[in-house]
């Protein structure tokens, strides 16, 4: 390992030697070195945090090097040897360079013995936890995060290489990993897990979870083992959460014309994940919070993200983006063929009004100057997906069905296991199509101007579109739009009649209509819209407590509370029995306005041990042993109530400003920064940091100065 160690002087020298050698590295090593196959035979202590094993990597160079590197974060390497023979290397804590002549260049074996404690892209979830509450996890993540903090690899995405894993773990837990299980054995405490890949994959794919699951296996139309994971108690919720994977996975296989290029396909929730899901090659991760039950199904679906992680199995996985500059040919096309199979599911006013909300916000962002290009690489999300899956759905307009899906499928298997650039996509279009495509690759992937007009006249041939558009501009008369809240009209454009018109005045009648209709979509819009509610719509606005949706609850619950507070226990005796999302947000609201009502519960001498146990609940939701969704909901309203006047909680507050999950740890550190404004709060947590894990007290000194 490379230190910067002795005089100021030798220092410098050293540093500058360092950089020098960092900078040395070839860039794009892999033209000239290609890494075909690894093994690891690794072993994971989840107390320690730690990862050690070995792996072996086969290569071939394609002209002679002196040197070959790895990517490798922060490592101990016990052993480094090869062809056989301990190598020449340098290590600097970052590469992992072997310096050789390298003699055959066929046939390279280079064997890595090593130890690490992965600071990011490995996550070890409620390991600390022993109130048994939380669940014990550990995944990766390698988009973004780079598998070179737990195995040492190559992060260049253009090197792609078959890893075959076997890992080591406690027994009495999944361990689920990339490729087919070939194998299982089992000692006193630990079991090994032996994966086999079949084909090569880029090293951001590369993926671990391990946790407590059960499964259900179905098979797809091609004959694609599908595995759907869950946690034990949660069968019934993988019933409703899973209902459309194994019919969007043979929709997607026959409009995209390949066959699916993997041994099988798995999914797996986990718990504080850093994104809504992750398409790890036949290893998707996505967060727990999409386990819904049957109503929740109606306002959660996971089938959107079931899909665009299927997607990128073909669009990033099979062909991958040679650099950001082509990271639509990922993103873009994920969201594109996500949207076709639900519009397989739920027809075409779904399919046009997605791409229609995204088109309004791209044309709002560009009318602000803040227009981007699909090919420019530092550009947002909002362009590389929703821009991009509108230009692949004027791009087949423009071509017509038959040419798009040829050229897409020639696409996909002339750079199948290779990276691609937006080139190599669009000459097979050409290809196909026999068009110029030149006017296409300029307005559509080049410009960073929004083309509304062109989408915009593309989109209204959908007879709903137009109608909603027609809606916004206000062509409708008052006739006209009860017309078309009676008429069989897909539901956004019914939702924004009602909102728009109860936010000027409430007609009494004319809601109470509505109330009558029982349709799911448009009481929950009355349950958003009446603020304030007429004491004459009281009983029909009472009544939204008891349809099946969460949100319509939560929604209607508050204001029920605001606007009728004598009535509260009664309303809240109706729903305390609601389980709610995963997030627990409709439970959290009930113990907050539990709390709150003097009057509640109804007899007086238990009020104090009920709020007592309430708040002690809500207390509990702050802690570790939740998901980051619980507790931010609960940190939400926590300073409503006087949460946290109890140490514990300002301890987990503290707890929470360094949790791996950026957007949380960022709402935390703004509560907590809020509250060390009165020097109460001051105080008490000042006198707390000799409790606090390192970490966490780094933080808190760094705030209190
Ligand atoms: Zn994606």
């Amino acid at each position: 390992m490379l230190m910067c160690t002795t005089t100021l002087k030798n220092q410098l020298f050293y540093c500058v030697l360092l950089v020098f050698s960092i900078l040395k590295l070839p860039a794009q090593q892999y033209r000239d070195v290609d890494f075909t196959r690894a093994e690891a035979q690794l072993s994971i202590d989840p107390y320690k945090r730690e990862v050690s094993g070995t792996v072996s990597y086969d290569f071939q160079l394609r002209k002679q090097v002196d040197t070959v590197y790895l990517d490798a974060r922060n490592m101990k390497f016990d052993k480094v040897v090869l062809n056989g023979s301990p190598a020449q290397y340098t290590y600097n804590g970052r590469y992992l360079v072997l310096n050789d002549s390298f003699e055959n260049l066929s046939k390279n074996k280079l064997e890595l013995t090593y130890r690490v404690n992965p600071e990011k892209a490995m996550y070890f979830i409620g390991w600390n936890d022993s109130s048994g509450i939380g669940k014990k996890q550990l995944w990766t993540q390698g988009q973004g995060r780079y598998a070179s903090h737990w195995i040492p690899t190559i992060d260049d995405r253009n090197e792609k290489v078959e890893y075959d894993l076997c890992i080591c773990f406690l027994k009495g837990y999944n361990v689920l990993v990339n490729g087919e299980l070939k194998d299982v054995n089992d000692n006193d405490t630990l079991t090994k897990w032996c994966y086999d890949m079949k084909r090569p994959m880029s090293s951001y794919l590369l993926a671990i979870a391990i946790g407590n699951y059960h499964k259900t296996t179905a098979v797809s139309r091609g004959g694609v083992p599908l595995e759907c994971y869950f946690y034990p108690d949660d069968e019934e919720l993988a019933k409703y959460t899973y209902k459309h994977s194994t019919t969007i996975f043979n929709h997607l296989e026959e409009e995209i014309g390949v066959k699916y290029p993997w041994q099988n396909y798995k999914q797996v929730p986990v718990r504080d994940f850093l994104h809504a899901g992750m398409e790890n090659t036949t290893l998707t991760l996505f967060s727990d919070n999409f386990m819904v039950d049957s109503i929740g199904l109606k306002d959660r679906d996971y089938s959107n993200v079931c899909a665009h992680e299927m997607a990128h199995q073909w669009f990033g996985n099979l062909v991958t983006a040679r650099s950001d500059t082509h990271h639509w040919l990922q993103e873009g096309f994920a969201t594109y063929y996500a949207l076709l199979a639900e519009r397989k599911l739920l027809g075409d006013d779904y399919y046009y009004w997605k791409l229609y909300r995204s088109a309004e916000m791209l044309a709002e962002q560009s009318a602000e100057g803040m227009g981007e290009a699909v090919m420019d690489p530092k550009a947002n999300s909002l362009t590389f997906y929703e821009k991009g899956a509108l230009a692949l759905h004027r791009l087949r307009a423009i071509t017509g069905d038959a040419a798009f899906r040829k050229g897409v499928k020639d696409y996909l298997q002339k750079h199948a296991y290779s990276s691609v650039e937006t080139s190599d996509f669009l000459d097979e279009i050409a290809a196909s199509s026999g068009k110029d495509l030149t006017g296409f690759y300029q307005v559509w992937l080049q410009d960073s101007i929004f083309p509304t007009e062109e989408i915009m006249s593309d989109l209204r041939k959908n007879k709903f579109v137009d109608t909603y558009m027609r809606l916004v501009a206000g062509e409708f008369s008052e006739k006209e739009e009860n017309a078309l809240l009676e008429a069989d009209v897909y539901y956004p454009v019914k939702q924004y009649i009602i909102a728009k018109r109860n936010a000027d005045t409430v007609d009494v009648a004319w809601n109470r209509k509505l109330f009558a209709s029982g349709d799911f979509h448009l009481r929950q819009v009355l349950a958003m819209s009446l603020e304030r509610i007429p004491p004459d719509l009281k009983s029909e606005y009472e009544s939204l407590l008891q349809d099946h949706s969460y949100i319509t609850a939560e929604q209607s619950l508050f204001r029920l509370w605001r606007n009728f507070n004598a009535d509260a226990p009664r309303y809240l005796d109706q729903t305390k029995q609601l389980s709610g999302f995963r997030d627990k947000s409709l439970r959290i609201l009930w113990l907050a306005l539990a709390i709150l009502t003097p009057t509640y519960p109804d007899v007086a001498e238990n009020r104090e041990e009920a709020k007592a146990r309430w708040r002690n609940e809500l207390l509990g939701y702050t802690s570790e042993n939740y998901a980051f969704e619980v507790r931010r909901n609960a940190f939400a309203i926590a300073s409503q109530i006087g949460l946290f006047k109890d140490n514990a909680a300002l301890k987990n507050l503290v707890n929470a400003c360094v949790h791996h999950v950026w957007s949380f740890a960022s709402t935390s550190r703004n509560t907590l920064v809020k509250l060390l404004k009165e020097q109460e709060y001051k105080d008490r947590l000042e006198e707390l940091l000799p409790q606090l894990e390192a970490k966490e007290r780094k933080y808190l000194e760094s705030v209190l100065k």
